[in-house]
């Protein structure tokens, strides 16, 4: 875990769980992890083995082989 922020400098820096946004198609699937976030600025820092988790977790969900709940829509406006 960094000890200061790159992007702000700010030494608030501690272990969150967050949703990873993931596009698969025109959809957007959330992936739980647990990384390293800075409090100022909201700047995540992801370590090899997320990186590793996200790729695979990817493949999975491109591959359709993940079973999947819908929480909600992506929309869009049509002008
Ligand atoms: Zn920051």
């Amino acid at each position: 875990m960094p000890l200061e922020c790159i992007v702000c400098h700010s030494d608030d820096i501690c272990s969150k769980d967050v949703k990873e946004e993931v596009k698969v198609g025109l959809d957007i699937v959330y992936v739980p992890i647990h990384v390293p976030v800075c409090g100022t600025c909201g700047e995540r820092y992801y370590d090899r083995q997320t990186m590793q988790y996200l790729e695979e977790v990817t493949q999975k969900l491109k591959a359709g082989e993940t079973p999947l709940r819908e929480v909600g829509k992506v929309l869009t406006v049509d002008i």
